[in-house]
């Protein structure tokens, strides 16, 4: 059922199985896995994630490679809904331990919020990334361009970069590395720091060596049309033209509402088993979050992973049900 503050008083009593943060890939894949499994679960989602900036999805097996997110998170939010599971439009602010239980707040509604308190027996951490975006007055300059042909992920669409012009947009002197892995799909990369970092004489000499040109200069716009970025105007007047580009600029992960829970991470990243389990017992991390390849595959997997292991164990900790005549 799609909850809202209208009916959600109805499930405040109610012990789910599982309740999942995010409803990205990895939480809806995770859903779909335990409703089939006959367990009952809530999937809390605030909306806007990384799956849905996704305008393309390109490699995915079975899926036309222009298939957007958006698709993949309709159709998966209809199947959760249709083998019973709950759906929920808020923002998980906390999660806490109760031994038993997990006590999770939620803000559902941006005005005149409320903030209702769901219980469950296990939670699914799967509320994934966002990659941080060059930042101009004018952002909507930016959102114009972004995750069309100005990337977010070298995985997802080197191959779309491959032998044009790149744009390397990076913050850190770290992040110019990615230059040396992304001069597999092109050599013809220009790194721009925006002067948000001081870059060393070893960095300069080196991207001298393999002839990518650093831009310093602050960006005043991308440049192009219909989503199709065409190069920089930088703030001293000059232009410099580009096929694509690729954000490294670093993300915001998505773990604020886990920070009151004892938990093994890796950077921002959640540990975990194979199965995804994290350091927690009765809280898994699935896709993003957690360490590993950031890929809508990995997340369904991992979905999938965490759903069989949570079942196994209620299963295993449940009466038989017996034919009685
Ligand atoms: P998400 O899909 O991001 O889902 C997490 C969800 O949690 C989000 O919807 C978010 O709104 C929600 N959330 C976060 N915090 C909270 C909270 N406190 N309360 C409630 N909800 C919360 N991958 C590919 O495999 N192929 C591609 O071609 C590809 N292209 C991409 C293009 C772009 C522009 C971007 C940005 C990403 C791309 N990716 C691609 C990566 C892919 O989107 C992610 O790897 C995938 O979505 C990870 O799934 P997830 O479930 O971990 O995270
Ligand atoms: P969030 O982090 O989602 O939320 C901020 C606060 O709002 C939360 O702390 C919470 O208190 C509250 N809140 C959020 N959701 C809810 C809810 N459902 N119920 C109650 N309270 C809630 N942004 C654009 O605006 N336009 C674009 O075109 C665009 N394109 C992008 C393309 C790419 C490739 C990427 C990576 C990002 C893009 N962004 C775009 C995303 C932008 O960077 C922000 O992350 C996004 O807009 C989410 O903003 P938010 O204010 O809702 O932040
Ligand atoms: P496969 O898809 O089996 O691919 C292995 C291929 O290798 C085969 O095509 C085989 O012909 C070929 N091969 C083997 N040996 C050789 C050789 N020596 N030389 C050349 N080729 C060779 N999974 C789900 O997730 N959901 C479902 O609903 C579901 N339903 C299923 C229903 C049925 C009837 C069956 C049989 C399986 C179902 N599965 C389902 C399981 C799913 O099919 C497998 O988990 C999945 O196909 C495994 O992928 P794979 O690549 O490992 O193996």
């Amino acid at each position: 059922m799609k909850l809202s503050k209208k009916n959600l008083d109805q499930r405040l009593d109610h012990l789910y199985d599982v309740i999942i943060v995010g409803g990205g890939a990895g939480g809806l894949a995770a859903a779909m896995y335990l409703q089939r499994y006959r367990l009952s679960c809530l999937v809390i989602e605030k909306g806007r994630g990384r799956s849905f900036w996704m305008q393309d999805l390109r490699n995915y097996l079975g899926l036309s490679p222009d298939t957007p997110g958006r698709t993949l998170l309709q159709q998966g939010q209809q199947h959760v809904l249709s083998l019973g599971g709950d759906y929920l439009a808020g923002f998980v602010e906390a999660v806490r331990d109760e031994g038993e239980t997990f006590a999770v707040k939620v803000k559902v509604g941006k005005q005149d919020s409320i903030y209702p308190v769901f219980r469950s027996k296990y939670v699914v951490a799967a509320s994934g990334i966002i990659d941080q975006l060059p930042h101009l007055d004018d952002m909507q300059n930016v959102y114009d361009y972004a995750g069309y042909n100005l990337h977010v992920c070298m995985i997802c669409d080197g191959y779309e970069i491959a032998d044009k012009q790149c744009g390397l947009f990076v913050a850190s002197e770290a992040a110019i590395n990615t230059a040396f892995v992304l001069n597999w799909f092109t050599p013809y990369i220009t790194v721009f720091t925006q002067g948000l970092c001081e870059v060393g004489e070893e960095m300069r000499q080196k991207l001298q060596e393999h002839g990518y040109p650093l831009v310093e200069t602050p960006i005043a716009k991308f440049l192009g049309h219909n989503h199709e970025m065409t190069g920089v105007a930088l703030t001293d007047g000059s232009t410099v033209e580009l096929e694509t580009g690729l954000v490294a600029m670093g993300s915001h992960y998505f773990n604020e509402y886990l920070k009151e829970l004892d938990l093994q991470w890796k950077g921002e990243n959640l540990v975990t088993d194979t199965m995804c389990r994290t350091s927690h017992p009765r809280l898994f991390a699935v896709g993003d979050l957690k360490e590993g390849i950031n890929q809508v595959s990995i997340a369904v997997a991992d979905g999938t992973l965490a759903a069989t292991a949570i079942w196994r164990e209620i299963r295993r900790t449940s009466a038989p049900r017996r034919w009685e005549s």
